[in-house]
């Protein structure tokens, strides 16, 4: 992409009324712009990232065998007057009637919508185990919409269902769930921690939020500092072994890490304490078995191959997506601007042209972003006849993780500068070694 042809409205001034960085940044860097409370445009430079962010979590969930489909974001009221959600949901469901005077509401979440897809289509328990996931834009009428996209009111969120014959299948689906978003939030690269987490309007005996330490984050969050040396690497796993998911879930869990609504000052006292550690932290994601709860209610049976129906075991498991770009912003910023993860940057490299219109320095550029096309990576070549400096803080601010700056001086001895955003360095090479150099 060229900056000139691009659509990257940058703010020079800071928002007064962003509070905190990652929507400062996000204000500034032009990828959103507020429709209203809560509800955000997405601009092309954010758009990008979103888009990067979710293709990671449908490749993590179509490995860990679960299967994508998309459900409407409009829904009828009647599946939630079946399931009693109706009225417990209380005012963040934005109801809307339509013509015919109809009940609907923008779904805040998709029980109801799958149960009913499912007891549609399944009798058998020949058809289990199943996960069926969407991502989708969910409409919650947060009392406080703040922090830009983090808790906004239209929000895309990846929800996954599994159903399952026996709790012990559907303990399977929560562990494998468990193990997939611990690879999906690493790709990103951030760290979020799985912790012991209340059940809430959803209901449940099993579930976990997934955590990202943030000063700015709206959890306060109790846990062991050994957690924070966990990582789940590169390292291969079975999805459909029942140990291989359970031996993951218990090095990730055994430790003490809880929010601040199952924190338990008893439990605390024996985690050593020279280890114990308070904090914040941005919910990213959270995984709930609930059992029968809808199943029963919504009559989703199967039968069981020995005579008998009965109602299926399900859990659901959401990634907070549109939130995601925020969070990740929080953990990976400094005074400049954004630091992309190699894993969502929204283009790889920057290409810098110091003196635009001069000869040279333009056909270099041009070699440039051919070469690294050609390797398979997106370059964002600002072309613009803007001062140096105004193009390297539009670069520090956008954070793509390498740049590269082309400039008559140094092209006289065939040389090109290499500056990567994460540790400032910069560094003379040729064309072709800076080419190299880009993952
Ligand atoms: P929170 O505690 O922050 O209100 P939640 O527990 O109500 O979130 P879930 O029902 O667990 O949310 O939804 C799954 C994920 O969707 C959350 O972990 C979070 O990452 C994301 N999410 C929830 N509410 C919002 C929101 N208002 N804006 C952006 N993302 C959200
Ligand atoms: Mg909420
Ligand atoms: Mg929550
Ligand atoms: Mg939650």
């Amino acid at each position: 992409m060229r900056l000139s042809r691009y659509f990257l409205p940058v703010l020079k001034e800071t928002p007064a009324e962003a509070q905190i960085v990652s929507h400062r940044y996000m204000l500034r860097a032009g990828m959103i712009k507020q429709a209203s409370a809560g509800i955000y445009s997405w601009l092309p430079l954010g758009y990008k990232v979103l888009r990067r962010i979710e293709q990671i979590v449908h490749e993590e969930q179509v490995r860990a065998g679960h299967i994508p489909m998309l459900m409407p974001t409009l829904q009828s009221a009647d599946l939630w007057k079946e399931s009693g959600r109706y009225d417990a949901y209380g005012p963040e469901m934005l109801r809307i009637r339509d013509r015919h005077d109809r009940d609907m509401l923008y779904g805040p979440t998709n029980e109801e919508l799958i149960t009913d897809i499912f007891r549609s289509h399944v009798t058998s328990y020949k058809d289990l185990p199943l996960t069926l996931y969407h991502i989708q834009w969910k409409f919650r009428d947060e009392i406080r919409p703040r922090f830009g996209v983090m808790r906004g009111r239209e929000f895309l969120m990846k929800d996954g269902y599994n159903f399952d014959l026996t709790k012990e299948d559907a303990l399977h689906a929560y562990n494998r769930h468990l193990v997939s978003y611990l690879r999906t939030y690493e790709r990103m690269g951030l760290q979020a921690i799985p912790m012991r987490a209340d059940s809430g309007p959803i209901g449940g005996d099993d579930t976990h939020e997934f955590l990202v330490l943030a000063e700015t984050g709206e959890s306060e969050v109790f846990y062991d500092s050994e957690i924070t040396d966990l990582k789940f690497g590169d390292r291969t796993i079975d999805y459909d072994s029942h140990d291989q998911c359970r031996a993951v879930l218990e090095e990730f869990t055994s430790r003490y890490a809880r929010t601040d609504e199952t924190h338990d000052e008893a439990v605390w006292a024996d985690v050593p304490e020279e280890r114990r550690r308070v904090a914040r932290g941005i919910e990213v994601g959270q995984i709930f078995y609930f059992g029968t709860k809808y199943s029963e209610a919504m009559g989703a049976v199967v039968d069981d191959g020995q005579g008998g129906r009965v109602p299926v075991h399900m859990g659901s498991h959401g990634i907070g997506v549109s939130r995601l770009v925020g969070a990740i912003i929080e953990a990976s910023h400094d005074e400049n601007g954004i630091i992309w993860p190699e894993g969502v940057t929204p283009y790889q490299v920057g290409i810098v042209n110091l003196k635009q219109g001069d000869a040279g320095c333009d056909a270099a550029c041009e070699d440039l972003y051919k070469a690294v096309t050609a390797k398979g990576l997106e370059p964002l070549y600002d072309d613009r006849s803007e001062r140096a400096g105004a193009k390297f803080a539009t670069m520090d601010l956008i954070g793509l993780p390498w740049r590269i700056t082309v400039g008559p001086r140094g092209l006289k001895s065939g040389m090109v500068e290499l500056t990567s955003r994460r540790t400032g360095e910069s560094e003379e090479m040729t064309p072709e070694a800076a080419i190299a150099r880009l993952a």
